[in-house]
């Protein structure tokens, strides 16, 4: 898989990929929880890409952990890393490219590490279940949505305002996400999209700088039916299906007690493999920056209580993401593992989150 191996479909490339996995690939989870658990100060408007330039032996250390815990696919430290973001600080737009594509090459340095312990270092054994030995381990490389950039909470409104145009956040984009490309990650993780528009110009930059790394369109919903914004989720999904560049839809950074009528919703309007990474259940509040418990939805045990669920729903990727953590992934790998082990009538048990959406 990669640019130029004769990539025609993508949704069949990564189709092929969960099959490999045992029929559901897990991702990892939330990164600036992790990286401030390990020293990184993250006060600062670039979030974790911030850790690009002071921190990059804490990320590999974060991806490390993920791959221990069982994720197959690692995500980039470039969630907020925009070329923009970098030279409103000063740095040269070189300086800026160089950063961007760091952030994927820390990832691969990772899975090298990893790969390279799993034949004879410090991870072999650690999966007890031979058969997930050679599970694939893939990079992919994160594009945060312009309001991810703006850092002011947009992404989780998808109000950018009318002067934010479909061909504007082409613009915004476009560079950056040529740059990760070229970078050579497996998969193109466009995430925490709060509405239609960034949608279509993301299929239309993928199609118009012939992108052939398959991607996912990830987007986020607070009242389980409609993306940020208040656009049908399925309307979303379903501009996400027109594009053959895009292998996998699906919802993150989104209560887990929403996500099953969220993936029975996407499931209607495509065929695509669909991706689950819900957060912790706490809710973003953009004015002070900071997590707040809502009800319920909060523990590793409930969370991972719910993946045989989602994946029964028709989730093929699921993961973590904000305010989650390796022993979140690890719970939701060792729940895929005994619903392998178990036979054709594997019945997952019943979900044990509160459903309840204060926010
Ligand atoms: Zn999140």
């Amino acid at each position: 898989m990669g640019r130029g191996d004769g990539y025609d479909d993508a949704a069949g490339a990564l189709r092929g990929l969960v099959r490999e996995a045992g029929e559901c690939l897990v991702l990892d989870g939330a990164l600036g929880t992790e990286l401030e658990a390990h020293g990184a100060d993250l006060q600062d408007e670039l979030w974790s890409a911030s850790c690009l330039v002071s921190a990059p032996h804490i990320i590999r250390k974060v991806h490390l952990d993920y791959l221990e815990a069982g994720a197959n696919i690692i995500t980039t430290a470039s969630y907020q890393a925009t070329l923009q973001g970098f030279q409103s600080r000063g740095l040269s737009s070189e300086q800026s490219e160089t950063l961007l594509r760091r952030s994927v090459e820390i990832a691969q340095e990772a899975r090298a590490i990893f790969v390279e312990g799993r034949s004879k270092g410090p991870y072999a054994g650690r999966e007890n279940d031979g058969s997930r030995e050679r599970r694939p381990v893939l990079v992919a490389a994160s594009v945060g949505s312009y309001g991810a950039y703006l850092a002011d909470g947009s992404e989780y409104t998808g109000d950018y305002g009318r002067s934010v145009t479909k061909e504007a956040l082409k613009n915004f984009h476009r560079r950056r996400l040529q740059v990760l490309a070229d970078a050579g990650p497996d998969l193109i993780a466009f995430e925490t999209i709060p509405n239609k528009l960034e949608a279509q110009a993301y299929s239309e930059l993928l199609e118009e700088n012939d992108i052939r790394i398959p991607a996912w369109f990830s987007f986020t919903s607070k009242d389980g039916a409609n993306a940020a914004s208040g656009d049908p989720i399925t309307e979303c999904a379903a501009v996400a299906d027109s594009c053959r560049r895009v292998a996998s839809v699906g919802i993150n950074c989104t209560a887990p007690g929403l996500i099953h009528g969220l993936i029975l919703s996407i499931r209607k309007v495509t065929s695509k493999a669909i991706v689950v990474y819900p957060n912790s259940g706490e809710t973003y509040v953009a004015e002070t920056k900071e997590w707040v418990d809502s009800a319920g939805a909060s523990g590793t045990t409930d969370f991972a209580s719910c993946v045989g669920k989602w994946r029964e729903a028709g989730a093929s990727v699921v993961g973590g993401c904000c305010r989650t953590s390796p022993a979140t992934v690890g719970a939701i790998a060792r729940a895929l593992r005994e619903a392998d082990a178990a036979d054709v009538f594997y019945r997952p048990k019943p979900c044990s989150l509160v459903f309840s959406q204060k926010s």
